[in-house]
C-alpha cells in the first residue's frame, strides 16, 4: 500500500467567521447571476482542495466530510489525476468518440469489465452524469427485453432528468411541480431495518416481489433498479438477503437487474462496488461520482448480450466519455489500486462507527447508526420514538460548518447526517472532524 502525501497542510484552521468576507461578496454576486434553484450546502467558496481539506477564498482550511458528494474519493487534486488531465488536454480535449474514437475510452471500458461484479462477458458505454447513465441503463433494458415497466423503490434517488425524476422517490425538492413524469415507473417498498420493524431481507424482498407480481405482472417488467445502499434517501442499508433475493427473482423472470452504484461505487463502501458485499451480480451497473477523481464521467456496464442488443447509434452523445475525463478515470483507478482505497474505506468506517457507538449510548436522539466503509450515517429521532428530527439534524450540520467541518444531510425525512470523506483523508484529520461532529451532537441533543 503506497503512503499518501499531500500538497496542502492537512489541518482545520479558521481565520475568519464562516462565511468570510470574500465568500459573502461572492454570495451577493451569485444572487444576481446564478439561478436561485441551485442550492449550496456550505456558502464558503473554494479556492483549493487536497486530501481531506478544502481551503476557501478567505484562507480558511475546512475538513471535508462530503467529497463533493462521494466524488473525490482519491482527493480533489491528486497529482496522478492532475498529470493525466494535463497531458491529455495538451493533446486533444475532444474529438467525439462517435466521430473519431480514441484509446482512453476503450481502456476505461476494459477496466470497468475487470472491476465490476461478475466474470461474464461485458460491454460498457460512457456518459457524463449519473442521471444520464441511469436513463441509458433503462433504455438498454427496455430494448433488450421488449418490455416497458420499471420497478424503483421507496427512498430511491436516481437523478433529476425527466425519467430519473420519475424514478426518484422524494417530491421536495426534486420533483415538486416539475411534472408530468415519465410513465411505467412503479414504486415498491424498500428494506429499511430501522423503520420496517427489522424485517429480514428475504421477507422484505418477498413482500416487494408479491406486489410486483400482483400490481404489474412479472412479464411486463423490463428492469428493477436499486441502489445497493441508498444515498440521498438516507444511507439506507437493506437487510442482508434483500438484494440477492431481488436479483434472483429478476433472473428467473427475465427482468434486468440494474444496480445504481453511482454513489456507492469505486471503493466507497469498502469494496470496489457495494454489490460485492453479498456477491450480487447485477445485469447492468450504473457508475459516476467516484469514477474519475472529480472529472465528469459516468458509465454503464452490462451483460454483453443485453448491451449489444442495441442498434448502432442508439446509444452515445456528444461529450460522453470525453478524453480528458477518461484520462482522469484511468489515473483515479490506478490511485485506488495503489492506495488500496477499499481497505482505507473500511478503516474509516471502523474509526467512525466506534466513535458513534459510544456517543449513541449517551444521546437518545440518535435513532440509528448505519452504513458501510466510508459511507456512514446517523439518523436523528425524538428520544424514545422513531419520529424524525430534521431540526436537530440541521442544527448539528450548521454547527459543524461553523467550526470548519463540511457535512451533508440526507434522508426522506431530512433527519440524517451522512459522512462521505475523501478516502485519502488522514486518520488525525478524520478524528478531529469526528470530535467536532460528536460535540455538536452532544451540544444540541443533550
Ligand atoms: C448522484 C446520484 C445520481 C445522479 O447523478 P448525477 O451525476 O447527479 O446526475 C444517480 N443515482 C445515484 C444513486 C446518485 O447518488
Amino acid at each position: 500500500m503506497t503512503e499518501i502525501s499531500y500538497r496542502l497542510p492537512q489541518k482545520r484552521a479558521l481565520t475568519t467567521v464562516l462565511p468570510g468576507p470574500r465568500s459573502q461578496e461572492l454570495t451577493a454576486r451569485r444572487k444576481a447571476a446564478v439561478a436561485a434553484g441551485v442550492g449550496s450546502t456550505a456558502p464558503v467558496y473554494a479556492a483549493d482542495a487536497d486530501g481531506g481539506v478544502i481551503v476557501d477564498v478567505d484562507g480558511n482550511s475546512l475538513i471535508d466530510l462530503a467529497a463533493g458528494i462521494a466524488v473525490t474519493n482519491v482527493g480533489a487534486s491528486h497529482p496522478k489525476v492532475v498529470a493525466a488531465v494535463t497531458d491529455q488536454a495538451q493533446h486533444f480535449t475532444h474529438t467525439c468518440f462517435v466521430v473519431t474514437p480514441y484509446e482512453a475510452y476503450v481502456k476505461v471500458c476494459e477496466e470497468l469489465a475487470a472491476l465490476t461484479p461478475g466474470d461474464h462477458e461485458k460491454r460498457s458505454v460512457l456518459f457524463n452524469s449519473g442521471a444520464e447513465a441511469v436513463e441509458n441503463a433503462i433504455k438498454v433494458a427496455r430494448l433488450a427485453t421488449g418490455r416497458t415497466a420499471v420497478v424503483a423503490f421507496d427512498h430511491a434517488y436516481h437523478g433529476r432528468t425527466n425519467l430519473t425524476m420519475a424514478l426518484t422517490a422524494k417530491a421536495m425538492p426534486y420533483k415538486t411541480n416539475f411534472g408530468p413524469f415519465a410513465p411505467e415507473v412503479y414504486r415498491m417498498p424498500m428494506s429499511y431495518p430501522f423503520r420496517d420493524g427489522g424485517l429480514d431481507g428475504k421477507a422484505a424482498a418477498a413482500e416487494a416481489i408479491l406486489r410486483i407480481e400482483k400490481q404489474i405482472g412479472a412479464s411486463s417488467v423490463a428492469a428493477i433498479i436499486i441502489e445497493p445502499i441508498q444515498g440521498e434517501g438516507g444511507f439506507i442499508v437493506p437487510a442482508t438477503g434483500f438484494l440477492p433475493a431481488l436479483a434472483e427473482w429478476a433472473r428467473a423472470n427475465g427482468v434486468v437487474f440494474i444496480a445504481d452504484e453511482v454513489q456507492t461505487g469505486f471503493s466507497r463502501t469498502g469494496d470496489w462496488f457495494a454489490c460485492d458485499h453479498e456477491g450480487v451480480v447485477p445485469d447492468i451497473i450504473t457508475m459516476a461520482k467516484g469514477i474519475a477523481g472529480g472529472m465528469p464521467l459516468s458509465a454503464i456496464t452490462g451483460r454483453a448480450e443485453l448491451m449489444d442488443a442495441v442498434h448502432a447509434g442508439g446509444l452515445g452523445g456528444t461529450y460522453g466519455g470525453n478524453p480528458v475525463a477518461c484520462a482522469a478515470a484511468l489515473a483515479a483507478i490506478e490511485v485506488m489500486r495503489d492506495y488500496d482505497l477499499p481497505a482505507r474505506a473500511r478503516r474509516i468506517g471502523e474509526i467512525a462507527l466506534a466513535r458513534f457507538g459510544e456517543l449513541a449510548q449517551q444521546v437518545p436522539a440518535i435513532g440509528d447508526i448505519r452504513g458501510r466503509g466510508a459511507m456512514l450515517a446517523i439518523e436523528f429521532v425524538r428520544p424514545g420514538t422513531t419520529e424524525p428530527d430534521a431540526a436537530l439534524t440541521a442544527k448539528v450540520a450548521a454547527r459543524c460548518l461553523e467550526q470548519g467541518v463540511i457535512t451533508l444531510t440526507c434522508g426522506t425525512f431530512g433527519n440524517v447526517i451522512r459522512l462521505l470523506p475523501p478516502l485519502v483523508i488522514g486518520e488525525d484529520l478524520l478524528d478531529e472532524a469526528l470530535t467536532v461532529l460528536c460535540a455538536a451532537i452532544e451540544e444540541f441533543a443533550a
